[in-house]
């Protein structure tokens, strides 16, 4: 790993060289008003000598996007008569081109490694995962729903970057943390870090490196499984309306479904976004639904993150972005939630 420094003007002349090799994305700040190719959900592509424009805070959509695009389509075939497609199931042609994404924050560049978790065996994610590089940013100020460093994460974390950089006041340190870092800044002439400018940083992230704190120290401790049936459910799964907006917005959460849909005799089998939080997620085909109230969605939505999730690969299934506080129709907050969940365990 290098750490080097790099000026304002030398950034914008790196992003113009990955323009002419690569497809760059940033942050949309807002929708664009015709449908164009050149736009994920919540990112566009950078265009040539506009200046970067980052918000404070997590960005307003997640990078989970380019791992897991929504819609998917997984192989197409045909029902017309003579189609050379009819009766075949082709997979269709993936761009193998490098994309670059530009903005992430340490949140969400650690959402992409838990959700690597779950996606480990997924041919088509983790195809996506080697071909899109992130440029991230680290975090100098952040939004009062921001709660990384209750998760154990921080605004100074780099994990799951391939480019990270900390301002300075006339610059930025950068750090290259894997091969396609590497790639982004083959060829640049850049000074390497001082002494001095790598110190200020160690020690900005040693104030700033928290661990698990107290309420997941406990979290993990306790068997949730007992609080099951504690009455803080009830009151969530009145107010929520499930309305799902919470699991789409965030990093982590990837239910998904697949369906075969047919235009004009030609069809695409697609995975799409589902969300936990809706009644016919958990429906089996018998009518039989395990998750038919409202109570048990809810429940779950929070158990997933922090019992189900963590039984399985280890972590906590949330980063602290806080965008699912910022949406909630009727302010349920996950924060809350946490300090309800270890009041309950110290009532226990
Ligand atoms: S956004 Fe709020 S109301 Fe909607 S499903 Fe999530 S918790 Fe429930
Ligand atoms: S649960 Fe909320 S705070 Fe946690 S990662 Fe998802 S959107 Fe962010």
């Amino acid at each position: 790993m290098q750490t080097v420094m790099i000026s304002p003007a030398e950034l914008d002349a790196l992003i113009e060289k990955w323009q002419t090799y690569y497809a760059v994305y940033v942050p949309a700040l807002a929708k664009p008003a015709a449908a164009t190719t050149d736009w994920a959900p919540g990112w566009r592509r950078f265009v040539e000598g506009e200046p970067l424009i980052l918000p404070v805070g997590p960005t307003p959509a997640s990078v989970k996007t380019f791992y897991f695009p929504q819609p998917e389509t997984l192989l197409s075939f045909s029902l017309e008569e003579n189609h050379p497609d009819k009766g075949a199931m082709r997979e269709p042609v993936k761009s193998q081109g490098m994309q670059v994404v530009l903005g992430v924050r340490p949140c969400d560049a650690a959402s992409v490694l838990l959700n690597q978790l779950p996606f480990i065996e997924d041919p088509l994610y983790m195809a996506n995962c080697q071909r899109t590089a992130l440029v991230g940013f680290t975090c100098t100020s952040r939004l009062s729903t921001c709660f990384c460093t209750e998760m154990g994460g921080s605004p100074l974390h780099s994990a799951g970057l391939d480019l990270a950089l900390s301002s300075l006041e006339d610059g930025f340190i950068l750090e290259v943390l894997s091969e396609k870092g590497e790639i982004l800044v083959a060829g640049c002439n850049l000074v390497p870090a001082s002494a001095s400018d790598m110190a200020g940083l160690t020690a900005r992230r040693q104030g700033a490196a928290p661990g698990d704190s107290v309420q997941l120290q406990l979290l993990r401790s306790c068997a949730l499984n007992r609080l099951y049936e504690a009455p803080m459910w009830q009151a969530l799964g009145e107010a929520c309306i499930n309305c799902g907006a919470c699991t789409f917005i965030c990093p982590t959460c990837f239910c998904f479904d697949i369906q075969d849909e047919v235009v004009q005799g030609q069809g695409r089998r697609i995975r799409y976004w589902d969300s936990c939080m809706f009644p016919l997620y958990s429906q089996h085909t018998s009518g039989h639904n395990p998750r038919g109230k409202k109570l048990q969605r809810t429940r779950n939505r929070f158990l997933h993150k922090l019992k189900y999730f963590p039984d399985r690969f280890g972590p906590f299934s949330c980063v602290g972005c806080g965008r699912c506080i910022g949406d909630c129709p009727v302010n349920i907050d996950i924060r809350e939630v946490l300090s309800d969940l270890v009041r309950c365990t110290e009532l226990e």
